[in-house]
């Protein structure tokens, strides 16, 4: 399969934040006065928007509980948690791998826009990526708006495109967008749940997708898989 375009999700995949996300949803539900979500609930909900998240974890809040809610959960997620958060091993030398071979590059997020900017800053990755959806531009995952607003951007069909994440709705979208999909095993949600979802294929570290795109017979295995 000749891909030309490569869409990762950005939490759990290609940063690991997954841990600074749990803490912070707990305390915030302390905080607020909610139901404390268990962290495999959590994990659960990593990866689709916020709105539609709350929504899961806690039900339906009124205005001025939602609106302290986001406020507390900003403040800790972005100043206050001290739980390390940063590109996972290997990102840095995979992204640009992967750009120096020609590939495109986009991201497909659940988060904000501002949140997006912020960790680009911060991680200095901006520059590798041609094309980026957030939570905030388009509809939450599992829809596939993303994908397809990505691939149209690109001028590209879905099956020039290939999507990688960590969570169910990551392998669900793509699997509505009748796109190739490849799992990390290090985010949210373990091999089998991704299989389960969708997953054509499973990566244990980032360095591994290097070999994936670029050796034939795993290319043609994958396409077999499809
Ligand atoms: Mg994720």
């Amino acid at each position: 399969m000749n891909y030309s375009l490569i869409i990762f999700d950005w939490d759990g995949t290609l940063m690991d934040s997954v841990g600074r996300i749990v803490s912070s949803m707990q305390y915030t539900a302390r905080v607020v006065g909610l139901n404390v979500p268990s962290e495999s609930a959590v994990r659960d909900i990593i990866g689709i928007s916020l709105l539609p998240a709350i929504d899961r974890l806690f039900g339906r809040l009124n205005e001025v509980q939602m609106a302290q809610f986001m406020q507390v959960y900003r403040q800790q997620y972005v100043y206050d948690d001290a739980t390390p958060t940063g590109l996972f091993d290997g990102a840095h030398e995979l992204l640009s791998d992967l750009r120096s071979r020609g590939f495109r590059l986009a991201v497909a997020t659940g988060k904000a826009r501002h949140g997006l900017e912020r960790v680009w800053d911060e991680t200095n990755s901006r520059h590798y990526f041609d094309y980026s959806r957030c939570a905030d531009e388009s509809e939450s995952k599992p829809s596939p708006k993303m994908l397809l607003e990505l691939t149209e951007q690109a001028g590209v069909g879905v099956q020039q495109a290939l999507m990688i994440g960590d969570s169910i709705h990551d392998m669900q979208m793509a699997q509505r967008a009748q796109m190739a999909a490849i799992g990390v095993s290090f985010g949210a949600h373990d091999s089998a749940q991704l299989k389960a979802a969708g997953a054509h294929a499973i990566i244990s570290q980032l360095s591994e997708l290097s070999s994936y795109v670029a050796d034939d017979s795993s290319a043609v295995a994958l396409k077999e898989l499809l």
